[in-house]
């Protein structure tokens, strides 16, 4: 968990029902420490300013091009877009996303609400809170919404807002995005497929005889 600002003690939670070990980074012994990173909802311009003064943002981007897995909700969408509209005038993304993103999208007409969505390729494991063909209960809290996806982000939910479908959810290989909170609906689908992606990766460098950790 990137633990500078914002909601990381509802993802630790709901990453330790999914049956994650979870590690609070604010350092970068710990940025090296962890296979992979959750960057929480909260305010995208405050987390950027303290990735950059707490000395994470570079290790942080060096994992990331070396393939570390990381998942961003709301604000932590934003921190993974390369591109962001509606920004502070000098904030910066960490990027990797192919997307852009526009900060507080929904939160000009209404600052939260919450929806029945259909997500793709949520984890169905039983211990993951629900059955894989029932909607996800997503929560909006002055969310961006993604307005341009590239080639190879794979849209992994949208909702229709005002007679306009939004995407909501992406994926490009081992970067993962919600516009919503995923953390305080009671249902782990979004953190359980995160950490099988995790496993995946693990698994995937760990079986290379020469790259026991990418760090
Ligand atoms: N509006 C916030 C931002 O721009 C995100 C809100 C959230 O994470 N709940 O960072």
């Amino acid at each position: 968990m990137l633990a500078l600002q914002g909601d990381v003690r509802e993802h630790r939670d709901a990453l330790g029902l999914v049956g994650a070990d979870t590690l609070e980074v604010r350092r970068p012994a710990e940025v090296a420490a962890v296979d992979a990173l959750v960057v929480p909802g909260g305010e995208s311009t405050t987390i950027d300013r303290l990735t950059r003064i707490f000395g994470v943002r570079e290790p942080i981007l060096k994992r990331m091009a070396a393939g570390m897995p990381v998942f961003g909700s709301c604000a932590g969408m934003i921190m993974l877009a390369d591109q962001v509209l509606d920004g502070h005038r000098d904030q910066q993304s960490l990027g990797g996303l192919d997307i852009t993103v526009r900060r507080n999208a929904f939160g000009r007409q209404v600052d939260s609400f919450e929806c029945d969505l259909d997500v793709t390729g949520l984890a169905s494991d039983p211990a993951y809170g629900m059955v894989q063909d029932q909607p996800f209960r997503a929560v909006f809290i002055r969310a961006p919404w993604v307005e341009r996806v590239g080639p190879r982000v794979e849209v992994l939910a949208t909702v229709a807002y005002q007679g306009q479908d939004h995407v909501v959810a992406v994926r490009q290989g081992n970067l993962l995005a919600t516009s919503f909170h995923p953390e305080v609906s009671g249902d782990y689908r979004v953190h359980g497929l995160f950490v099988d992606m995790v496993a995946a990766h693990v698994g995937s460098i760990g079986s290379r005889p020469d790259h026991h950790h990418e760090g």
